[in-house]
């Protein structure tokens, strides 16, 4: 079993949601459709401290503050589970 496979079945890692502007960011690093007030920073922030693997969970739409970049816009939300790297770096 893998490092990371370990670390979800024992339940290390934080779920969460994101939203459609970060959700493109983390798969393709493509901004080009993010609204103007997308907070690239913050998600650039998270995605420093968390590995973020995207589900095949998504909800059209939703008021559930976005886990990457923290808005709180309603729309979709897809998600996710982020693993601290530390975590995966085996502290
Ligand atoms: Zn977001």
């Amino acid at each position: 079993m893998s490092r990371l496979g370990d670390l979800i079945d024992a339940g290390e890692y934080v779920e969460a949601d994101v939203c459609s502007d970060c959700l493109l960011w983390i798969e393709n690093r493509d901004d080009s459709g993010a609204s103007s007030d997308w907070d690239r920073a913050s998600v650039e922030q998270t995605l420093k401290t968390y590995e973020v693997l995207v589900s095949d969970e998504s909800d059209e739409f939703s008021r559930s503050t976005c886990g990457a970049c923290g808005t709180d816009l309603a729309g979709h939300r897809t998600e996710v589970k982020m693993i601290k790297h530390s975590d995966l770096a085996g502290r």
